[in-house]
């Protein structure tokens, strides 16, 4: 069985070395993700030309997402590199405070706002909301507050509100250099962090296409304002993210699992492509195993029909970076098996076409359902018929059959479609069709007999121009007139 659901991995210093990326792929990655968080622009291109010439060299297509940093709000040093805050005593935070200044008594912070933004009764959490303070007052610029849960904090940790809210606009200064590098990358995925709404997913890939990219554009939740604004966000976006770590800290872990199947259950009625990600597999930094409620996490999003599952650390600085893959991929593959346990079953959205190429790609996949076709062969120029096809729950596989290379990178990321190399232009329809399933039977996707449900336009290397479906047997003579 062919395994549907996508594996984004995490690039990092655990992957640098040849052989360790070489097993990532072999373990069947599909899209890697460079986190513009760490590290410079020469270490990401680097990053980026190993994998390309690695995934070359396996014959493997494998997509590439830039994830940009976002306007993590983040405290400054401290004086001795740490300190051990205690339950119970008080803490300031002030953004006037000189950098490496930070004492026991309080730390400064990269956001000069953060005073006007927060009143007394709010709770601060930092790194990760492992540690948790609640403000008592704040004075001119500073936060004065009192720990509620104390431990070692380092510096340079991140701050968020519980309930969200904090102004700071989603795109920094940083990250306006880092969609240049994106679209001089040739990324086919740009992540945008924190978002609040729609317009800033606008924003950022306006600056993309000035800068000459064609990413498409991942909005990551991981706001209180994106859950609140889910419909638009997903309007706005090609994809979304569900950005575990930071989402958990700003709505409290127990909103997490039902915003997590909103998300998803929302992105899929809109045709959205769903990324889960965040600790899906955090031991495997350390073990070589996933725990059993890891295997739970991954399976339930495979059930839910997340089109990838993501990994983080446990890719990018893990000791176990391809047996964290190569676990992902297994369990993916066995709980995909169970589709029809999923609850409510997973179904595609509610029929509503406007689009000749959407109704044929849509439609497409009611027929193949129905009729217990092998494989699925559509003829496209920008991915849109393959991830419209995607969107509809099958478990016959979709391969997008398309002479651009960025097509074939992109459509990675979709649950259920596999890219194949194939230039229809200077073939009439039959000699189209024909070579279609060549190269099916030459993927050994599907043997003499099997039935072959093929999409195509009337005219070659036309975007949009999706109008035909044709089912056909393979082996049986393919008629000279036939279209
Ligand atoms: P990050 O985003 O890894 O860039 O923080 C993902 C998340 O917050 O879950
Ligand atoms: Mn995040």
């Amino acid at each position: 069985m062919v395994r549907q659901t996508k594996i984004v991995a995490t690039l990092g210093p655990a992957t640098d070395r040849e052989p360790a990326l070489n097993s990532v792929l072999r373990a069947g990655v599909d899209v890697v993700r460079l986190n513009l968080s760490h590290g410079n622009h020469d270490e990401h291109r680097q990053r980026a030309a190993k994998l390309r010439r690695a995934a070359q060299h396996h014959n493997r297509v494998v997509g590439l997402l830039c994830d940009l940093q976002g306007p993590k709000i983040r405290i400054e040093n401290f004086r001795d590199g740490m300190v051990e805050l205690v339950e119970g005593q008080r803490f300031f935070l002030d953004p006037s405070l000189a950098e490496n200044a930070g004492t026991q008594s309080g730390v400064g912070v990269g956001y000069a706002d953060l005073p006007q933004d927060v009143v007394a009764g709010d709770v601060l959490l930092l790194n990760d909301g492992l540690i948790r303070l609640s403000v008592d007052r704040v004075e001119d610029c500073r936060i004065f507050t009192t720990i509620e849960i104390g431990g070692t904090l380092s510096g340079h940790k991140g701050i968020n509100r519980l309930g969200g809210g904090l102004s700071v606009g989603a795109l920094t200064d940083k990250d306006r250099l880092d969609i240049k590098l994106a679209a001089e990358l040739q990324a086919d995925y740009l992540a945008v962090s924190f978002p609040k709404g729609g317009d800033d997913i606008e924003e950022a890939r306006e600056l993309l296409r000035a800068a000459g990219g064609d990413a498409a554009i991942v909005a990551k939740i991981e706001r209180r304002e994106a859950v609140d604004n889910l419909a638009e966000v997903i309007k706005a976006a090609d994809a979304v993210m569900i950005a575990r770590g930071d989402l958990a800290v700003e709505i409290g872990d127990a909103e997490l699992p039902g915003v997590q199947k909103r998300i998803m259950r929302l992105s899929r009625e809109r045709d959205c492509v769903v990324i889960t990600a965040t600790q899906m597999m955090q031991s495997m930094v350390d073990h070589p195993m996933p725990t059993r409620a890891e295997v739970l996490d991954v399976a339930n999003a495979v059930l839910d029909g997340t089109d990838a599952v993501m990994l983080s650390e446990e890719s990018a600085v893990g000791r176990y970076p391809a047996k964290a893959v190569a676990a992902m991929a297994r369990v993916c593959v066995g709980a995909e098996r169970y589709a029809e346990e999923a609850h409510p079953p997973l179904s595609g959205p509610e029929p509503h076409y406007t689009r000749i190429d959407e109704t044929i790609a849509k439609t497409a996949i009611a027929a193949a359902n129905q009729l217990s076709v092998r494989a699925i062969a559509a003829m496209t120029e920008s991915g849109a018929t393959a991830r419209w096809m995607s969107r509809i729950s099958t478990d016959i596989p979709i391969y997008a059959l398309s002479e651009q290379p960025r097509t074939r990178t992109k459509v990675t990321l979709y649950r259920g479609v596999h890219p194949i190399n194939f230039d229809p232009a200077g073939r009439d329809h039959v000699a189209a069709n024909r070579g279609a399933v060549d190269e099916l039977l030459k993927a050994g996707a599907i043997r003499e007999g099997d039935l072959v449900l093929i999409t195509k336009g009337d005219l070659a290397g036309v975007q949009g121009g999706t109008n035909t479906m044709k089912i056909v047997r393979v082996g049986d003579p393919i008629p000279s007139d036939s279209m």
